[in-house]
């Protein structure tokens, strides 16, 4: 780092808020796909108008600049390359407003999700994106990956319940994407293209969200079965008539068995499992259970039944989170993929993962969104066992390849970051990939905004 860019940065960032030792270097240069950069310096700024006078500061000296939330991220989108600046986003923590007369959140973008549910809850209402990590991801990190989680298959991702963002560009403007409106129909649509652009755009340092009331009555359900095949027909069943769940999410047999570890006999003991909730007024409860348990009559189904009261129904949810990190206990290393394809499809996916297991050798176990045929693909590798390391980055690109010819698309939510990055061209159309790189000029000329990340070289 030039010492003429260290003295502005530190005119800029006054106090703790620049950290350039050896112990914070490291805490901030890795997310949860234990990738590891070698950032330059850490910035902590309070104001929007210190993360545009920074920006600009990278723009005129050329410095790389990696947005940062809460590094639960797990594609290492918010690892930064060698010599990047981490701009952890962290102290602009602060919500606004929020406006139950317009059923809107103002908020900085280091607001904990969980926090601003919290907050919005007391109210009466909610915001849709409710990933497994909320009670530690930032709302920025949500925005610029596109978070989901249970509640998109009815209420939609992050993409789905914003409004309006203020962000700062790759030459440090400060700009608004759009009025805070429900309704709008002026010019291009700024604010959903920032919304999973992975900080390769812009840095988000407000957003107005859009908020869902919360339902007066919910009801949690689960359909246990002989294996994932007949789980996978069911879904597509469930999708297929006219009753939404506000969740609907599938666990093979490896995960139930992980599940069941947490929850004990909560959790069905089966081939595969699908947790359902249906939401709205108490008096459609009953027919909106009925509805679900005839789509669930598949050739293979063991059992249907509703959570005997809330403690149960919160063991099992709380086990359903808990799936990821236990994942750790089956092998210390997982490849975690988030592969998405139309829900008519899922059958031929997970059919295709008994053959990928089965040819690789590679423990595959796979839970998810199943409503918006999002599966996590985890690739459980032995570190004792070379030939699983060898065989994972084939088994990885036939996983892809898979889904591509399932119509389907890389990540459903997590993003591309790096470790998805050069598998793009398979899943997006060579136009619109070669348009995406003109975005990126128009918004980051100079090429600063977390580079390496999401568009392959
Ligand atoms: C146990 C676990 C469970 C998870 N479950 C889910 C789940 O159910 N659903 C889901 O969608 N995800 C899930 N995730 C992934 C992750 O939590 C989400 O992607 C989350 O949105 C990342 O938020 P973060 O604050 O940690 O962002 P980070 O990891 O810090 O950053 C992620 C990306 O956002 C960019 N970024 C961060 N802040 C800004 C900003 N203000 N402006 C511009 N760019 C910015 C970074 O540069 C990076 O590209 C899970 C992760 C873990 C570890």
């Amino acid at each position: 780092m030039s010492d003429a860019f260290l003295q502005r940065l530190r005119g800029l960032l006054p106090g703790d808020a620049l950290l350039t030792d050896a112990g914070s270097l490291r805490r901030y240069a890795h997310d949860d796909s234990r990738r590891q950069g070698e950032p330059l310096a850490v910035a902590l700024p309070r104001t929007r108008d210190q993360v545009a006078a920074v920006v600009h500061a990278c723009s005129e000296h050329g410095v790389a600049v990696t947005a940062r939330g809460a590094g639960t991220g797990t594609t290492g989108a918010s690892v930064p390359v060698r010599g990047s600046l981490v701009l952890s986003l962290e102290r602009l923590d602060r919500i606004l407003r929020i406006d139950p007369g317009q059923r809107l959140a103002v908020v900085e973008p280091g607001v904990i999700n969980l926090d601003l549910q919290r907050a919005a809850g007391a109210l009466g209402f909610f915001w849709p994106p409710d990933p497994a990590s909320a009670d530690r991801c930032t709302v920025g990190g949500n925005l610029a990956c596109n978070a989901g989680g249970p509640r998109t298959v009815k209420y939609g991702a992050t993409r789905d319940n914003v409004l309006s963002l203020v962000a700062v560009d790759g030459r440090g403007r400060l700009f608004a994407s759009a009025r805070p409106l429900s309704k709008l129909a002026t010019g291009y649509n700024l604010t959903q293209l920032l919304v999973g652009s992975e900080g390769t755009l812009a840095i988000i340092v407000e957003a107005t969200l859009r908020l869902q009331p919360v339902p007066a009555a919910s009801r949690a359900l689960a359909a246990a079965f002989r294996d994932v095949e007949a789980a996978a027909l069911a879904v597509t069943r469930i999708m297929a008539q006219t009753v939404t769940p506000s969740a609907l999410e599938f666990l093979d047999g490896k995960s139930l068995r992980l599940a069941r570890a947490h929850a004990g006999d909560d959790v069905p003991d089966a081939g595969a499992l699908l947790l359902l909730e249906v939401d709205g007024a108490a008096d459609s409860l009953d027919t909106q259970e009925a509805a679900l348990r005839r789509a669930v009559q598949v050739d293979g189904l063991l059992h249907f039944a509703a959570a005997r009261d809330e403690t149960q129904r919160a063991r099992v949810w709380a086990a359903r989170r808990a799936l990821s990190p236990a994942l750790r206990t089956l092998a210390p290393e997982k490849i975690n993929e988030d592969v998405v394809v139309p829900v008519a499809a899922l059958p031929e996916l997970v059919a295709f993962l008994d053959r990928l297991e089965r040819d690789s050798g590679i423990l595959v176990v796979c839970f998810g969104h199943a409503g918006n045929g999002n599966l996590h693909v985890n690739l459980m590798l032995d570190p004792d066992e070379p030939a699983q390391a060898a065989a994972a980055p084939g088994a990885l690109a036939r996983l892809f390849g898979k889904v591509a010819e399932l119509g389907g698309a890389l990540s459903g939510e997590h993003g591309i970051g790096v470790s998805k990055r050069d598998f793009m061209p398979l899943a997006v159309d060579p136009v619109a990939l070669g348009l995406m790189r003109g975005l990126k000029r128009v918004f980051d000329p100079a090429g600063i905004l977390n580079p390496g990340k999401l568009l392959p070289p």
